[in-house]
């Protein structure tokens, strides 16, 4: 352990965010977490072991400037996860690029005149490297997603700008601490909480008959649990700095259709005509536009593109190794049926 202070987690509720709480609860850490409604809401945080002697959680909201004051107070880390994570609203600027950016400059805010905080650990996203992945590309750290706006993958801008605001911060305000960001791509695995997750929701979509075949489109994707490590660990690191993606390996949807079919899901509605050709990526390009506007906008940014990512340097630096990912897929599943988020595979 190397505090022992309270580590603020902000946005605590959340799937990452709760995987992190627990994490930090089993090392022995005190946790600060934040939430928008009262404690007693969170009945699955409070019963973490290790919650009921060491987990406070305070309420704060991204809006409201001056809100994190108290919970990074006593702190000497923190971790900013707080952000919305949806890819359909109505408001792109009101719903998502104002709480990911203002309420990081406001958290930024609260740790610069706490005067205590030594480290903040900031949950950026792949979404802040690129939402059009280039084929013949191998993406690493130094990539910023320079393509975004509030009509073209709004939540990708939002993670963009944020982050932007939150290296800008360091470079502008000069505070005694230092910011690392943790770059997840797809976050899959199991739920602490009973909300199903963006992203375990596109594997769900996939086994509920959502798309209309297999496209020619692959996800990086990296366990819950790995990116709540490599939050700690690069809290407890004392060299680590500047970005770290963090990806396991990345799968194309005709393999994780193959894979959740030998794994016991055959009678779900998975995806059965061959869209990843030429003709198909075209056709489905077409059919984007009857989803809703910001998936449709996804699907044609990255149908019959390959993303490609390099996590040496989360490896190297923070010696994190992976869940094979598709352990983590097939978890998820399960997690989901668990939740009742999908009904349970028929004999
Ligand atoms: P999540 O479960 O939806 O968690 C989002 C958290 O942000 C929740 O705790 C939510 O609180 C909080 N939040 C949203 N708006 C807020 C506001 N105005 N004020 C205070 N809190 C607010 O999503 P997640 O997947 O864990 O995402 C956590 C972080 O990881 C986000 O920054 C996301 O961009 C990033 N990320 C996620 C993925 C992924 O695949 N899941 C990949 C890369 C990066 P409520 O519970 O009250 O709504």
């Amino acid at each position: 352990m190397i505090t022992n202070k309270p580590v603020c987690v902000t946005g605590a509720s959340g799937f990452i965010a709760a995987h992190i709480v627990k994490e930090l609860l089993a090392r022995g850490y005190c946790v600060k977490g934040t939430v928008r409604k009262n404690p007693e809401n969170y009945p699955f945080l409070l019963q973490l072991p290790g919650a009921a002697e060491r987990l406070e959680l305070v309420k704060a909201d991204l809006l409201c400037v001056g809100t994190y004051d108290h919970a990074v107070s006593e702190c000497d880390y923190v971790m900013h996860t707080a952000s919305p994570y949806e890819i359909n609203v109505k408001n792109p600027q009101t719903d998502l690029v104002d709480p990911a950016v203002n309420g990081t400059e406001t958290v930024l805010e609260s740790c610069l005149k706490s005067g205590n905080v030594k480290r903040v650990i900031l949950t950026s996203s792949i979404a802040a490297i690129t939402d059009e992945p280039d084929s013949m590309k191998v993406y690493t750290e130094k990539d910023w997603n320079t393509m975004s706006s509030l009509d073209r993958n709004p939540y990708h801008y939002s993670k963009t700008l944020a982050e932007r605001a939150a290296w800008d911060f360091i470079m502008q305000k000069r505070p005694a601490f230092d910011l690392i960001s943790i770059n997840p791509l797809m976050v899959i695995g199991p739920s602490l909480g009973p909300s199903l997750n963006t992203s375990n929701r596109m594997i769900r979509d996939i086994m509920i008959g959502t798309y209309p075949g297999i496209m020619d489109i692959n996800w990086g994707f990296v366990d819950v649990r790995d990116v709540a490590k490599a939050h700690i660990l690069a809290m407890e690191t004392a060299a680590a700095s500047g970005r770290y993606l963090c990806s396991e390996e990345s799968m194309h949807m005709k393999a994780l259709v193959a894979l959740l079919k030998s794994s016991g899901f055959e009678k779900y509605a998975l995806p059965k005509l061959d869209l990843s050709g030429k003709a198909g990526t075209l056709l489905m390009k077409l059919l984007s536009f009857t989803q809703p506007r910001d998936t449709g906008m996804y699907i044609r940014t990255n149908i019959g593109r390959t993303m490609r990512c390099d996590n040496a340097k989360i490896k190297r630096e923070l010696g994190i190794s992976f869940i094979p990912v598709k352990e983590s897929i097939i978890e998820a599943v399960k997690d989901m049926v668990k939740w009742g988020h999908l009904s349970p595979p028929k004999k």
